[in-house]
């Protein structure tokens, strides 16, 4: 299948990424195997950047973005591209829920923390994530962190990660973690008011 949706972009990549998601969710994995199995499924999706339609991969001159590409009818997962501006990144911040995060184009800066004493410490080196690269997050899976902080390691250009949560990320009550101000609730919300349509069949029948 290569059929262009009209904006250009193979649109339907993000529609078959979608369908297995939810299929390997129908097949009750548990989470571990939803991490394994999902971070395959997303490895295939990033490995080639020529479905994001632009809409969704706008950078803000002062704040990364958040779009939702995709939420499940039951909401056991949602899919969103996150869009960074040369040298922006994410306050420290927890999910609560599983994750995974792919880059798609750039590359990115990650650190995970953990609480020592109560007070969150850096756990280890940070992670550079190159593009095609996938990693996972975590509150409850042995050697994954919930909380970190993520950065587009280019001081110059857009980075696009393509990121997959176990809920409606936007609406989760999750939290921020500052420096002086300490632990502050947050609900992220998305950047945008739109989704693409990756169901109008009628396009691929029209074309093939
Ligand atoms: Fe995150």
């Amino acid at each position: 299948m290569s059929t262009l949706h009209p904006s250009g972009k193979q649109l339907w990549r993000l529609r078959e990424f979608v369908t297995g998601f939810a299929g390997l969710l129908d097949a009750r994995a548990d989470e571990a195997a939803i991490l394994h199995g999902g971070a395959a499924l997303l490895r295939q999706l990033v490995a080639q950047d020529d479905w994001l339609p632009e809409t969704y991969a706008q950078p803000h001159p002062e704040r990364y973005q958040q779009f939702l590409l995709h939420a499940d009818s039951a909401q056991r997962f949602s899919v969103v591209s996150f869009v960074w501006g040369p040298g922006q990144r994410t306050p420290i911040h927890d999910h609560t829920v599983w994750g995974l995060i792919g880059v798609l184009r750039g590359a990115e800066h990650a650190q995970s923390y953990a609480w020592q004493d109560q007070t969150l410490q850096p756990v280890g080196e940070r992670a550079l994530l190159q593009a095609g690269q996938v990693e996972a997050v975590s509150p409850s899976q042995p050697g994954l962190h919930d909380v970190h902080q993520v950065s587009n390691a280019h001081a110059d250009r857009v980075s696009v990660s393509i990121h997959v949560y176990g809920a409606n990320i936007g609406a989760v009550r999750r939290s921020v973690y500052h420096p002086e101000k300490g632990r502050v609730p947050f609900i992220s919300g998305y950047s945008n008011t739109t989704l693409p349509n990756i169901w109008d069949l009628s396009i691929e029948a029209a074309t093939s």
